[in-house]
């Protein structure tokens, strides 16, 4: 072990083995987008730019910087995907050639005052009531300003992991029959992660897939995932029964036990509230998690591995053990954890 810290490995290779196999489930004319917001999921967003560039149609992201950042190292498209909200903004987007969602009526008068109305995506509420026009204050746009042109619609599904919501069939319907009104060369994307797993008939023109690329969809054994988190341990102790480990004693000992100390706290990202019997991974061993997250430690019961020693690696997640067992068991999303892992952990990007 050279200096004691926890590292964040990520592999390039899998990111574009996910991406092929999305792919094999889309119609031939879906083009691929890949949403690698918030630095890629975590992912690092310039390297993924850089070794996903040649399969991938385009790439979406949510903030300008990093759209900006993008544009740099591709000529492909890119989408804003909540627009902009300023007159410098929109022409900063102008200037780089990036593609802009507008999802509400102020953005739209930013296309207006510039009279610039090429590469738009105009969003419309399907019932996640978050962003995005209603109908009718869309079609009233559309027939004063848009009939004549050509543009995106899309919109987002709430509830796309879950096949049987109801959600899904009514946005659905609710995106078709706006869809009907309008000039049918229009281009359409509803599709993230979820849709296009359990509705791959809905990919349209456009998908729009995060988190599948990266391994976190739960209920996709193909899929995996592409980081792991690991971190030495850095003390072993007997305790006996009866005994408590960590703060406020959460994790109380039922026999004479051995307990690993493991260098990630809560300020390298591993979330506080994880919970005793968290499987962890020491050696290829299965482990469990015993005592609460603490600043700069976790503690693990590695009574049943023999052979473990100071230096040793505690995996949490990997390839072989994916992010969404973490995620699963502790009421977490498996986007949150990737995007959670904080700068001092070691970010070591494999090459492809
Ligand atoms: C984040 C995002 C996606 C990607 O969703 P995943 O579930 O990660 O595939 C798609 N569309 C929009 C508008 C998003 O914000």
């Amino acid at each position: 072990m050279t200096r004691a810290t926890s590292e964040l490995i990520i592999e390039p290779a899998i990111v574009r083995k996910n991406i092929s196999y999305l792919k094999a489930k889309l119609d031939d004319s879906s083009k691929f987008m890949a949403i690698i917001k918030s630095d890629s999921y975590g992912h690092i967003l310039s390297n993924i730019v850089r070794d996903i560039d040649d399969i991938v149609d385009g790439y979406g992201v949510v903030r300008l910087e990093e759209a900006i950042s993008i544009r740099k190292i591709s000529s492909k498209k890119i989408l804003l995907m909540q627009g902009v909200y300023s007159q410098s903004d929109f022409k900063e987007a102008r200037d780089n050639s990036l593609d802009l969602v507008i999802h509400n009526s102020l953005q739209f008068s930013l296309v207006k005052d510039n009279d610039s109305y090429k590469n738009l995506w105009f969003k419309i509420n399907t019932g996640m009531n978050r962003l995005g026009f209603e109908e009718d204050e869309f079609l009233d746009i559309y027939t004063t300003y848009l009939s004549d042109k050509k543009f995106t619609l899309m919109s987002h599904l709430s509830a796309s992991n879950v096949p049987s919501d109801i959600s899904n069939k009514t946005q659905f319907e609710h995106f078709d029959s706006l869809c009907q009104k309008l000039n049918p060369d229009i281009l359409k994307s509803i599709a993230n992660t979820g849709c296009v797993i359990n509705f791959p008939d809905k990919s349209m023109d456009w998908v729009r897939v995060g988190i599948g690329i990266f391994g976190g969809y739960i209920g996709n054994n193909e899929l995996q995932t592409a980081m792991t988190l690991r971190s030495p341990i850095i003390n072993i102790r007997k305790i006996n029964k009866g005994q408590r480990v960590g703060y406020d004693g959460r994790a109380e000992a039922t026999q004479d036990m051995k307990i690993a100390t493991v260098y990630c706290g809560y300020a390298d990202g591993l979330p506080n509230h994880i919970k005793d019997g968290t499987k962890v991974f020491i050696n290829n061993v299965g482990a469990e998690i015993f005592g609460k997250v603490s600043m700069d430690v976790t503690t693990v019961d590695v009574s049943h591995i023999p052979d473990c020693e100071i230096g040793d690696w505690c995996e949490f997640f990997s390839p072989n053990h994916s992010i969404n067992n973490l995620a699963s068991s502790n009421n977490l999303i498996s986007y949150d954890l990737m995007i959670r892992i904080k700068s001092r952990v070691k970010r070591i990007y494999k090459k492809l």
